[in-house]
């Protein structure tokens, strides 16, 4: 039988060729990387995750039994970022995430995730749940005296109250950090379950401890990829060891399945570092885990948001 090989599928995510922004789900790429503090390299990020996200088309997904890419999903391409302006490519970002409904986005560093959160708390009217899988809390204040950075998301998203800390879980925690930013951080309400928690209580309770923070909000999914260990994801720029696994990542995805996930990202990925696509196709699976979970809540009746 002669048909196209899964390597030869167009570039897009999954090989997928619907473009428009009006479909369910979409997907974006953010080639923005101004915002990292140590190795950049982030901006090709998207180009090397839709790449090793054609492994992925061969079949359904094992746990859902539901082929992500027959969802109604759309690859609408690139964000638009005003180069060397970080402020500037937050205000760019947002206005074209407000124009999506359920927009997964694929980094890009975790500086996105700010404009991204701006325009997700807008469109549904108030603070948000959120799971942020990460080695890092990214809650200091500034970066280097820069207010916007990779490490300052989510003081922001807070400080605006776009998410609401107590039904924020920060999962996979462990690299060194200043104490005071770490009392802040819990002080606000936020659960931090270290990457050490994982290995010592399992993917299964941490995922239901994550699900009943959350609870119904409508809630925010992002993703850095440095939460896994650097052996599983050695293409990124701040790598630290003691990371969760792969399988750790899956098994806790899966587990999510109560979340009412209104968006998500999946950031960090410095292709330059990287080595056989590991941190390509972890983050490719990442976010085909995700659009299998959603597909498959609202195969079972569970109510959509936009
Ligand atoms: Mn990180
Ligand atoms: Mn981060």
């Amino acid at each position: 039988m002669a048909s196209v090989p899964t390597f030869a599928l167009p570039p897009s995510f999954l090989g997928i060729t619907r473009r428009d922004p009006e479909a369910a789900f979409c997907i974006a790429g953010i080639p923005f990387d101004l915002g990292t503090t140590n190795r950049s390299g982030a901006r090709f990020g998207p180009a090397a995750i839709r790449q090793a996200s054609r492994m992925l088309v061969d079949g359904d997904h094992p746990h859902w039994w539901i082929d992500p890419a027959a969802l109604p999903v759309a690859d609408i391409g690139d964000f638009a970022i005003a180069l060397g302006d970080i402020p500037q490519s937050l205000a760019l970002i947002e206005a074209q995430a407000a124009r999506i409904g359920h927009l997964i986005a694929l980094g890009g560093d975790h500086t996105v995730t700010l404009a991204l959160l701006r325009a997700a708390a807008k469109r549904h009217g108030g603070p948000l749940a959120l799971v942020h899988v990460d080695a890092h809390v990214d809650t200091w204040p500034d970066n280097f005296g820069q207010p916007y950075g990779h490490g300052s998301v989510f003081y922001h998203a807070i400080e605006e109250r776009l998410v609401d800390p107590r039904r924020m879980v920060q999962m996979g925690i462990r690299s060194p950090m200043r104490k005071d930013i770490y009392d802040w951080t819990v002080g606000k309400g936020v659960t931090i379950v270290t990457a050490q928690d994982v290995h010592e209580h399992g993917p299964a309770a941490v995922a239901g401890q994550a699900a009943a923070i959350v609870g119904d909000a409508p809630a925010y999914l992002s993703f850095d990829i440095d939460a896994l260990d650097p052996a599983f994801a050695p293409g990124t720029g701040t790598p630290e060891i003691g990371g969760l696994t792969t399988w750790q990542a899956q098994a806790i995805l899966r587990q999510l399945e109560p979340a009412q996930f209104i968006g998500m990202d999946v950031v960090e990925v410095a292709p330059p570092y990287d080595a056989a696509e590991i941190t390509a196709l972890a983050a490719a699976t990442v976010a085909w885990e995700y659009l299998a979970l959603v597909g498959a809540r609202q195969s079972r009746g569970y109510p959509t948001v936009r």
